[in-house]
């Protein structure tokens, strides 16, 4: 096994992993995602949020990072939702490029290298398409409901905003607002603040264990808030490298 960072030696990619009540999933999560981690070559950290999770998601994590030094562990006193989740693992992530994914398997860590890969020069987050949805109809036609409205309300084009499996810069998320429901506008965010955010497909697993934490009534709803939200600021925002130019020329 390839060792993971020292404190002297940052990481050079950080994953952030949201946990609410995934106990059956880590294990497996983690023995496959270290596999894919272990080939890349590159200095790595692995940071799961459990989202206070009622299981025993909390006993596993700490069983398996008795053996992985480079699996970090985080806890909520309050469930407080995935994007709360993802943002405590932003602001431990240390490596330049975040990756984030869901703890329940949907997501193949195998993907991980061409998101990588897509994140190019100039690209401040590369996100992944889902090509063969495994989840139910229901599911399937509400999100490809949300998914037009959300791009006519906020004029963007997110071709599946619910996938929450991307590879980001770093520097790009400090720009972020955190909100609950970021995670599904986290690339529209960007793109607001004038970075470049590619798309490429991955693929989905359906779930095998646990259950899933949304369904319409949770989604729907807030969803359309959201898109509101997000028309206000686009026009409001002060785009990132605007006041980057302007905070260079003030020196
Ligand atoms: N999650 C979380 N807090 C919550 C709800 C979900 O940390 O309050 C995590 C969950 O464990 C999973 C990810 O967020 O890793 C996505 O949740 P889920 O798989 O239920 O969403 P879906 O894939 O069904 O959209
Ligand atoms: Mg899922």
């Amino acid at each position: 096994m390839m060792p993971g960072p020292t404190e002297s030696e940052a990481p050079e990619l950080s994953v952030v992993i949201p946990v609410y009540n995934e106990e059956e999933n880590l294990r497996p999560l983690i023995e496959e995602l270290g596999g894919v981690l272990e080939e890349l070559g590159r200095r790595f950290e692995v940071i799961c949020v459990d989202d206070c999770s009622t299981d025993r998601s909390a006993a596993v994590l700490e069983e398996l990072r008795r053996t992985r030094p480079w699996l970090k562990l985080v806890r909520h006193t309050a469930n407080s939702g995935e994007s709360a989740a993802q943002a405590t693992g932003f602001h431990h992530a240390r490596g330049g490029v975040v990756v984030t994914m869901d703890a329940d398997l949907q997501h193949d860590p195998h993907d991980i290298p061409r998101l990588l890969d897509a994140l190019t020069e100039g690209v401040a987050a590369a996100c992944g398409v889902r090509q063969k949805r495994e989840d139910n109809w229901v599911r399937r036609l509400s999100s490809r409901i949300a998914n037009g409205f959300r791009n006519l309300v906020t004029g963007d084009r997110i071709s599946d905003a619910g996938c929450t499996f991307r590879a980001i810069r770093r520097e790009a998320l400090r720009e972020v607002p955190i909100f609950n429901g970021m995670h599904r506008f986290l690339p529209t965010i960007l793109r607001f603040q004038g970075f470049r955010v590619v798309e490429l497909p991955v693929s989905h697993r359906p779930r095998v264990r646990g259950q899933s934490k949304y369904g319409i009534g949770n989604r729907a709803w807030r969803g359309i808030l959201d898109c509101l939200a997000m028309r206000w600021y686009r026009r409001r925002c002060v785009p990132a490298q605007r006041w980057a130019v302007e905070r260079d020329e003030g020196r």
